[in-house]
């Protein structure tokens, strides 16, 4: 039997950035993790903005290539550009950030067990206890509260009674050796990723990596897309084997109980636009990690007082969340043609330079781009009453019909 303060269960970044902050503020912190080791390849591009690079000191030895602009291409219409003065994202070595989060929460104290696969978490009154599956050999731990940073596919939230986020989706990605990609490339259309998009991403070795998100028949699609670049003379060749992974793209109902908290993409803490989940996740570990240092203290692990998580973390991310489902189960309705002319009256309007030098808009947080597109499409569509031509034939003209 091993006890600690606190369990963290899963060694994804989200789960070492509980373990380090927990640790740091002096708890006796346990992580365990299913693979045998952390810092292996990882089905993520690894592209962060550069608030979260200064916010959580990402070390620039991390980081392949930062990137100032990204490309759009719709299905037929024109590519768009966005671009800005500075640097705006990068793209991390992910397995390389996933070691150093591993090794940053150990300095501070935290056990690592690897190759453990969490196989129950159970809350007691005065407990919560873990069992873990070493090599054929069961394992108990046992520890005021747990966190469960299990990332999409485990079934362990749902075993201890949180729902199933609903909307979900695949990610697939494959290496590529690449020719002619320099910026951040993005694939719209229903024949790449229907209802979402594709991507390439330069990593600064003369390979990238090129991906997408999908709800369906993710391989076949990956395909599409490797053989589009292809024929454009983009990419040369795979550089190595695709991989898939589930995404959340919705929050469940509660990421709380008596001494049990969700976080990181086990708890939907997820950009719904793009499926990005590492600043997020960060964000909410930090918020994860006071309550729970502060619930020591009052010596409470009750459901009513852990509520103040999920309270904090929907107050910062609540609002994007719900805007970025709008605008994606909006966008997921679009077909081709719509795609396209929304690209055409974007490029006409000069609204992709407009989005380039407005301050208000990040990489990570879409709610003010997603607005600001809104009020330009009503715009459009309602001029206002004074501007309003008597003959109608402009209007009708100007509405596109
Ligand atoms: C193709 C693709 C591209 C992506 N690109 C980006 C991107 O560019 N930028 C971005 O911000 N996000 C991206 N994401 C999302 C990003 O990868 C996740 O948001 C991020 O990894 C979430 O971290 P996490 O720690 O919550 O979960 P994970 O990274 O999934 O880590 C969970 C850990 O828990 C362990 N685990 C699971 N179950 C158990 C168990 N029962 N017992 C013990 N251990 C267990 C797993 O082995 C794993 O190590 C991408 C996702 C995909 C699929």
């Amino acid at each position: 039997m091993h006890r600690y303060d606190f369990l963290v269960v899963g060694g994804g970044p989200i789960g070492c950035r509980v373990a380090y902050k927990l640790a740091a503020a002096g708890h006796q912190v346990a992580v365990l993790e299913k693979n045998s080791s952390v810092g292996g390849p990882v089905c993520c591009t690894g592209i962060v903005s550069r608030e979260c690079i200064s916010r959580f000191g990402i070390p620039p030895g991390l980081i392949l290539k930062e990137f100032r602009s990204a490309i759009f291409y719709p299905p037929s219409a024109e590519s768009l550009r966005v671009e800005r003065p500075d640097m705006q994202a990068a793209v991390l070595d992910r397995g390389g950030y996933n070691a150093f989060m591993a090794r940053e929460a150990q300095d501070q104290g935290a056990d690592y067990f690897m190759a453990h696969r969490v196989t129950s978490v159970q809350a007691e009154p005065d407990r919560v206890v873990v069992t873990t599956e070493n090599r054929g050999t069961s394992l108990i731990f046992e520890a005021r509260a747990a966190v469960l940073a299990t990332g999409f596919s485990s079934r362990l939230p749902e075993q201890a009674g949180f729902g199933r986020p609903k909307r979900r989706a695949v990610g697939a990605q494959v290496e590529v050796r690449a020719l002619t990609i320099e910026e951040v490339e993005v694939y719209l259309g229903n024949d790449i990723a229907p209802g979402f998009f594709g991507w390439a991403v330069p990593t600064g070795n003369s390979n990238a990596l090129v991906g997408l998100l999908t709800e369906h028949e993710a391989d076949k699609h990956l395909a599409k897309l490797v053989s589009v670049l292809e024929s454009r003379g983009k990419i040369s060749c795979l550089a190595g084997k695709p991989s898939y992974r589930g995404v959340t793209l919705s929050a469940p109902k509660k990421t709380y109980y008596a001494r049990i908290i969700l976080a990181g993409d086990a708890a939907g803490q997820v950009k719904p636009l793009t499926g990005g989940g590492i600043y997020f996740g960060l964000l909410c570990a930090d918020m994860a990690a006071s309550v729970l240092h502060a619930a020591m203290g009052a010596s409470d692990f009750s459901s009513a007082y852990l509520s103040s998580y999920q309270k904090e973390w929907k107050k910062v991310l609540g609002g994007e969340l719900c805007l970025g489902a709008w605008a994606s189960r909006l966008y997921g309705r679009l077909g081709d043609r719509s795609i396209d002319r929304a690209a055409d009256a974007a490029r006409k309007r000069g609204m992709a330079d407009r989005l380039s030098v407005s301050s208000g808009i990040g990489f990570d947080w879409h709610g003010s781009a997603i607005l600001q597109i809104v009020r330009e499409l009503l715009r459009r569509r309602y001029k206002p009453l004074n501007k309003v031509p008597s003959d109608n034939s402009e209007e009708v003209e100007s509405n596109g019909r």
